[in-house]
């Protein structure tokens, strides 16, 4: 039963309005059993196709999910496409059908008698409490599988999944562990990272990798399932450490923490001060670094000079350097560093010039620089992407360099 499929039933779920979110509440569910959700459908209020895609469940997985379909109209064909799937009646239920009754009594409404469509039970089923709708869940264990019939609105499936079918897959599921560990990488691409540790992690079945890309940064994600949690995290320690020894300083951060968050960390470790001078990236930097609460310990202020006229007016650079370079050169970027450092007093300056785009040329051509004790240092950097995308990977990058640096001052 470690493998599911989720099969979700409603017309409305395959138009543009209407998403499909039961499957992700109970994946998530299965996921915390060691249950593993192995694929997942929609399918249309269609009685055929609908037991055709059950059969389809039933070939390969032990336990099928489905939600939905269990109104009293005629789109409601799940207990129908269930019956057909297995070759089994649906047999009529007196306690649904009175407890059906007595739902609409206590609203004070008449019962019309489609009502009574809800109260057939595929043969062998159990019933499985709905007190918020009219339509109970079932669970039919057929030739050895297991098939739940979920009700659709989600305020009726979560309890009901959470009050009824826990308690029964807890009792027959082995018990389980799941752990998970994060790597946050910076400064490296995800195919360069990907030929770097896969000889490692594809050894490794428990536990799975999974490698997901952002701007800038790369997650490595480990998750173990194990019977208890030791072992879970022994195994994570056993390739999360071969992991990290391969990346070495490339992993800024092994507990969630974010790229400003380490390097603040480093600056107050060492004592040490920050500021910034940015123009393509017009303050993301400053943003970033005093998203952390307590930045203001180390970090001084920043300069946002966009023109080539308040580089020259707040900062003092040159306005020969300007004209000889352009202002998106290496020497701008390392004056713009050297002069934010000394105009602040900060131990450390990181700077930003850019092409942002679409306009200038070429479009994603970046310096950043980093003014430390040591002197100053530039990077150039070709970036990839829109506007937005190279703005926050310059930015992005401007933290990692300073990381770098104090990391090897
Ligand atoms: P049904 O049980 O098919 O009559 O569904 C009743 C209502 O539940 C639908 O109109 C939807 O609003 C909601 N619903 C059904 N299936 C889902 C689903 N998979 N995810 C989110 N909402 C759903
Ligand atoms: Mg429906």
């Amino acid at each position: 039963m470690l493998d599911a499929e989720i099969i979700a039933v409603g017309s409305e779920l395959l138009t543009p309005g209407k998403l499909d979110t039961n499957s992700l509440f109970l994946t998530e569910q299965l996921n915390l059993l060691g249950v593993e959700v192995v694929k997942k459908s929609i399918v249309g209020d269609h009685r055929h196709r609908l037991a055709e895609a059950i059969r389809d469940a039933l070939r390969s997985v032990s336990l099928v999910i489905l939600t939905g379909g269990l109104g009293p109209t005629e789109d409601d064909v799940t207990r129908d496409a269930v019956a057909s799937a297995t070759s089994r009646p649906l047999v009529f239920d007196e306690s649904i059908a009175a407890s059906i009754a007595e739902r609409f009594r206590r609203f004070n409404r008449v019962m019309a008698e489609i009502n009574l469509r809800q109260a057939y039970l595929v043969e062998g089923a159990e019933i499985l409490l709905n007190p918020r709708g009219t339509a109970p869940g079932q669970w039919l264990d057929h030739n050895g599988a297991s098939i739940l019939l979920l009700p659709g609105p989600p305020h009726e499936l979560k309890p009901l999944f959470t009050e009824q079918c826990l308690p029964r897959l807890r009792q027959r599921l082995p018990p389980v562990s799941i752990r998970a560990r994060m790597l946050r990488v910076a400064g490296m691409g995800e195919s360069d990272l990907d030929a770097l540790i896969a000889p490692v992690y594809t050894r490794y079945t428990n536990p799975s990798t999974t490698i997901l890309a952002a701007a800038g940064e790369i997650h490595v994600h480990l998750r173990a399932r194990c019977a208890d949690e030791a072992e879970a995290d022994a195994l994570l320690d056993e390739v999360e450490s071969q992991l990290a020894a391969l990346l070495a300083e490339r992993v800024y951060s092994r507990n969630g923490d974010s790229l400003e968050e380490v390097a603040g960390s480093l600056l107050l470790a060492r004592n040490a001060t920050l500021a910034v001078a940015e123009s393509a990236t017009g303050g993301l930097l400053a943003g970033r670094v005093t998203s952390v609460p307590g930045s203001s310990r180390y970090f001084r202020g920043g300069f946002l000079v966009y023109t080539d006229e308040m580089k020259t007016a707040l900062l003092g650079v040159p306005a020969s350097l300007i004209a000889e370079h352009s202002a998106v050169s290496e020497p701008v970027a390392a004056a713009m560093a050297e002069r934010a450092a000394a105009l602040t007093g900060a131990t450390y300056a990181l700077s930003v010039t850019g092409y942002a785009g679409p306009e200038g040329e070429p479009p994603g051509l970046f310096f950043i620089g980093v003014a430390s004790p040591a002197g100053v240092e530039v990077r150039r950097l070709q970036l990839p992407g829109d506007r937005n995308r190279v703005r926050a990977f310059a930015a992005q990058m401007a933290l990692d360099l300073l990381r770098r640096k104090l990391l090897a001052p």
